[in-house]
């Protein structure tokens, strides 16, 4: 049994979390109540018996805890150090779903502030959660690991998750701990101290996250608009899309497949490096309904897409970067035969660049299970879909992005005098910062292939 817990953290977390629940009560045939879909329902929602090839009552098992009376309950904490965005699940729709002791929240909030949610209210909530979680593990057989949501700008997002994340490092230090990120971005962005946030939450992170996956919503926004026809994207739409990914990454664990890949697998493939681990995350098709029903949906098709920069959930140029490792992940009716048509397509294409030091670079993935479409979503449902997780070089803009805007306001010192007086040290700043200098050489340095680096040191000398 492989068993997963998701942790979804502040406003941006626990509304990320509300749209994957959303989309595994329908994967898995469970209603709003945690009770399991009876075959007529099952039809209603178009995830028949025979829809799903790959599904059974024990699929559910990795997210769902079977409670006493039969109903499923997700392994998973929504926490938020404020009451407002938690209430709204407690009253909401899926009220029911919950143990009551699964939402857990404070009462006042981290007004975007990192070291509020790190050093002084976060504290106070921290033994709140990993008691809860404590519970939540000991039911389970083979916790695989941790799947975290939170925004990096915010400041529950940022400080509470850092705080978070050490906390698990020390407790469950095998286990893995797989991070989904929302990056600030100028469109779709709330505060001005979000950089500040990101950087200082990436950099306390990173020895704690196996992997983490950077979403950047003006990426995403940018979709929703150009490819799935919404006009004024609101996070609902974002975060649907966010959950399709989340479900891609997820599936190998939960549905069968001729070659599926689980969490363990895809990170030694794909991370090279333990501080090289922010795989760039496409996905298609990436189309709305009025398009899709004029579409093949081919394998190759679908392959090139992902290698496209208007797929991909970075705002970023894949072909300025080179990869080193590419893991895809294939749903539906594929057949290894196409996906490796498909791939040997890829790999002789100019503008597609590999590092020299990691010359095979694919990990393939396939799961029989077709991907599930909520009813009134933007995504077109199609019987098959790709979700790429690809390690390159062309991520480390994000980071550069984020610094630029970082040192503007450093450099006046502006709103640190907040977080120093919530008890961080300014010296955490420099820190940071200096952390960030060096990921951007790292990715620098792997980038290089080999005879470039002798090159290098050769000039050195
Ligand atoms: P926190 O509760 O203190 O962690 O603060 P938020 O989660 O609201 O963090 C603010 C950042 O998260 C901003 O960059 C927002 O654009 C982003 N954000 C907030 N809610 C959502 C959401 O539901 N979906 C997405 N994709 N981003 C969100």
């Amino acid at each position: 049994m492989r068993e997963v817990i998701s942790i979804q953290i502040g406003q941006c977390g626990t509304q990320i979390g509300n749209s994957c629940w959303e989309l595994y009560l329908l994967e898995h045939g469970i209603n709003l109540d945690g009770s399991r879909k009876t075959d007529a329902q099952q039809v209603e929602s178009g995830r028949g018996s025979s829809v799903g090839q790959g599904t059974s009552d024990n699929d559910a098992h990795t997210f769902f805890m079977e409670a006493g009376n039969g109903k499923q309950v997700p392994r998973c904490i929504f926490v938020d150090l404020e009451p407002s965005v938690i209430d709204s699940v407690r009253t909401g729709a899926t009220r029911y779903l919950y143990h009551p002791e699964q939402l857990i929240s404070g009462k006042e909030d981290a007004a975007n502030n990192f070291a509020r949610g790190r050093y002084s209210i976060g504290k106070d909530v921290l033994d709140r959660v990993t008691t809860r979680l404590q519970k939540i593990v000991e039911q389970c057989d083979g916790l695989q690991g941790f799947l975290i949501f939170n925004s990096m700008g915010g400041g529950t997002g940022s400080g509470f998750t850092s705080l978070l994340m050490e906390s698990l490092s020390n407790d469950f230090s095998k286990k893995c701990k797989l991070n989904f990120g929302v990056y600030p971005s100028p469109k779709v962005s709330t505060a001005v101290v979000e950089p500040y946030n990101a950087l200082l939450t990436t950099h306390s992170t990173m020895e704690h996250a196996d992997c983490v996956f950077m979403v950047d919503n003006e990426a995403i926004y940018d979709i929703c608009k150009s490819k799935l026809g919404v006009d004024r994207p609101a996070y609902n739409n974002l975060n649907r899309l966010i959950a399709q990914i989340v479900s891609s990454t997820t599936a190998s664990l939960r549905f069968s497949g001729s070659m599926n890949v689980d969490l363990n697998e895809f990170q030694t493939n794909l991370v090279p490096f333990p501080r090289i681990h922010f795989p760039l995350v496409a996905y298609a098709p990436l189309m709305s309904a009025d398009r899709a029903a004029h579409e093949q949906h081919a394998i190759t098709t679908l392959t090139n897409a992902c290698f496209e920069s208007s797929n991909m959930m970075v705002k970023c140029d894949p072909r300025a970067g080179k990869f080193m490792a590419c893991c895809m992940l294939f749903r539906g009716d594929v057949v290894p035969k196409d996906v490796n048509a498909a791939i040997s397509a890829i790999k002789s294409k100019r503008h597609i660049q590999f590092v020299d030091w990691c010359p095979t670079g694919f990990k393939i993935g396939i799961n029989y299970e077709k991907p599930a479409f909520v009813q009134d979503g933007d995504l077109a449902p199609t019987s098959r879909a790709c979700c790429m997780l690809s390690n390159t070089t062309a991520i480390s803009v994000a980071f550069s992005n984020l610094a630029y805007k970082y040192d503007l306001m450093f450099k006046k010192r502006a709103f640190v005098h907040w977080y120093v007086g919530e008890g961080m040290e300014e010296g955490e700043f420099n820190e940071a910062r200096e952390d960030i200098a060096v990921l951007e050489r790292d990715f620098n340095e792997v980038g290089l292939n080999n005879d470039e680096e002798d090159d290098e040191e050769y000039a050195e000398f």
